[in-house]
């Protein structure tokens, strides 16, 4: 095609101008000077920061236009990109290649035609099905106006319900928390952060108490009334009611497809557009990206919905190269890679977590959890970081997925994993990488280089080490704890008993050769120095994997009884211990 041929030039059309659909549109541009490129949002801006609304609550980030990325000026100007806002996309007349536009401002309703449409129309906060949900006091947070009525309200309230614990949910009660409001967390499931495994969120759910959160789980809000005071009473299905002075629905997003629907394009199980790895939908002539699609998870290949930003706008990329050239990129799927920072609490994962491999149902894998510091601990500041690393139990020791929490330097450990199982690699790779040391970074064994040297030393001696789920309380076993005795004394495993990693090559001879003995410390490495001892002199010997300080996090996340765990309890007797 002679593309420098008015007459010929490509129409390509997009639905949605945020992540996605600016996206698809800059890069449409970039790859065709002459084409015709129009972003029809049916909101008042385009491209702009979800990501940042939470933000913008409390006045971290203090500016609204600072949340407004682009505008259709720009786009004009920079891009040659024409932006119609208030206009919304009605319908899609696939026969006839067109597009059916209602103007919001003067409600008139035209025709537009394409050689190409992109639909990127995105999620919209779901609202569940319950009495007084509608009711003006109940605000989801979506859209720059959502943040600004939050903002404006949370001027004058003091109390706060947040309907959803998930990532924007807690967002938004820490912003309202920051600027003075008495938030409650109701959650229905019993964890926050549901996309975590349990005991990962251990340091979140205390770092809120310590905020004074107050949070609810498997809590369900069954109605909501507005009172003659202004406040809301809230419902909940034990039966028992709460006032509050505004409610946050953040129960999650659904993908926006009635258009799609409509239109007679493919819709999937998990309610997303389905699209082929070309990001084509069941229409040749319309792709599809962003939070409204279905992707695949790289790793088990499952259909999910994702909606990031990220991926978004990968796809919005992706589309735009196929759409300009038939199946030149293929898109690669998601690992979910994704991270939270609130009440002073980093929680980052990527790739698939434990319950999604279902332990009861799966022994292929294997975990190991680890605590180390951010940076070497002679610079000051360092802080620790407590990672969890999901790994194949086999000789290829592939990566399955990686989860960490902390203060500092927590992303970028999340963010190497996901390059490492990008590639395809091993708990090997992580091993063997060499990554950045200097003090104020990190560590001559760089905590990476760690979770691949324990991983690795948990697939070549296979019973090295003792999950906290799988720690035994039986007495034919021996729970070891090679701490201090000061330490021990603060803070133990019931039951256990305690000799110094210092002392052992001395007192050895009081344990029992004939039992197996759990070894336990504060962080793990201390009880592996001692299994190296014991098992060359012939006792039996495991090590819990991460120490008592992930045992703490299963105590705290409800996996283990705290009855497990004891504090300020007398010292275990001496004598013939074991
Ligand atoms: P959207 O951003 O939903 O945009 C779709 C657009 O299409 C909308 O503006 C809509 O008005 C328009 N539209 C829909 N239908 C039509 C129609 N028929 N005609 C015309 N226009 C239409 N992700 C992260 O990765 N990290 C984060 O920290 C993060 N934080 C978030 C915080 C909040 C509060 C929210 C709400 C989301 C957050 N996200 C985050 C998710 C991220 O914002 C989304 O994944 C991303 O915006 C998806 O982009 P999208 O283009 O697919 O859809």
């Amino acid at each position: 095609m002679d593309r420098n041929n008015p007459e010929k030039r490509m129409r390509y059309l997009i639905v949605g101008g945020v992540a996605a659909g600016a996206s698809a549109a800059a890069k449409l541009r970039r790859l065709d000077e002459h084409a015709e490129i129009i972003i029809f949002e049916k909101g008042p801006q385009v491209s702009f920061a979800s990501c940042g609304l939470p933000y913008f609550v409390s006045g971290v980030i203090p500016e609204k236009s600072s949340l407004e990325i682009m505008n259709p000026e720009k786009f004009k100007q920079i891009l040659n990109v024409d932006v119609r806002l208030h206009h919304e996309v009605v319908s899609i007349l696939t026969d006839r290649k067109k597009i059916r536009v209602l103007n919001l401002k003067s409600e008139e309703t035209t025709e537009e035609s394409y050689d190409k449409l992109v639909l990127a129309t995105g999620a919209e906060s779901f609202r569940p099905p319950i009495k007084g949900i509608k009711s003006s006091a109940v605000i989801t947070i979506r859209t720059i106006e959502d943040a600004v009525i939050i903002r404006e309200r949370g001027k004058t309230i003091k109390s706060a319900l947040v309907m959803g614990a998930g990532f924007i949910g807690l967002e938004v009660a820490e912003n309202l928390a920051a600027i003075g409001v008495k938030v409650t967390v109701v959650e229905k499931s019993s964890q926050l952060l549901a996309t975590f495994d349990p005991e990962m969120i251990a340091p979140m759910i205390r770092s809120m108490k310590n905020a004074e959160i107050d949070i609810r789980l498997d809590t369900e809000v069954t109605g909501l009334e507005e009172l003659e005071s202004g406040k809301v009473k809230v419902e909940f299905k034990a039966q028992d009611t709460l006032e509050t002075d505004i409610v946050l629905c953040c129960v999650g997003a659904r993908p926006r497809v009635g258009l799609a629907k409509n239109a007679g394009l493919l819709v999937g199980e998990r309610g997303g557009i389905v699209v082929d790895n070309y990001l084509r939908t069941s229409d040749p002539d319309i792709y599809a990206a962003g939070d409204v699609i279905e992707v695949h998870h790289r790793i088990d290949s499952s259909i999910i919905l994702s909606p990031l930003a990220g991926p978004a706008t990968l796809q919005g990329r992706i589309a735009a190269k196929n759409i300009e050239k038939t199946e030149t990129k293929e898109y690669c799927g998601v690992l979910g890679t994704a991270a939270i920072e609130a009440f002073g609490c980093t929680l980052a994962q990527t790739g698939l977590t434990e319950r999604q491999l279902n332990r009861a149902e799966n022994s292929d894998y294997r975990t190991i959890y680890l605590h180390p510091d951010n940076h070497v601990t002679y610079f000051p500041g360092s802080s620790t970081i407590t990672m969890k690393v999901i790994f194949e139990n086999n000789s290829r020791g592939r990566i399955l997925g990686a989860q960490a929490n902390g203060v500092n330097g927590v992303v970028r450990r999340i963010d190497t994993i996901a390059m490492a199982i990008k590639l395809g690699g091993s708990v090997f790779d992580l091993e063997e990488v060499d990554l950045v040391y200097t003090p104020q970074f990190g560590a001559p064994k760089a905590p990476v280089n760690v979770a691949g040297m324990l991983a690795a030393n948990r697939i070549q001696e296979c019973n090295l080490f003792v999950d906290p789920l799988d720690f035994s309380f039986s007495s034919d076993v021996c729970i070891l704890d090679v701490r201090n005795k000061s330490e021990h004394e603060t803070e133990r495993i019931a039951g256990s008993i305690n000799i110094a990693l210092g002392d052992l090559r001395n007192n050895y001879i009081y344990l029992n050769p004939a039992r197996k003995i759990q070894l336990v410390c504060s962080q793990g490495k201390r009880a592996y120095a001692a299994h190296c001892i014991l098992a060359q002199l012939g006792f039996n010997t495991v090590v819990l994997t991460g120490g008592l300080n992930t045992f703490r996090d299963f105590v705290t996340s409800g996996l283990i009884p705290k009855t497990r765990l004891e504090s300020h309890s007398p010292d275990a007797s001496a004598g013939h211990l074991g």
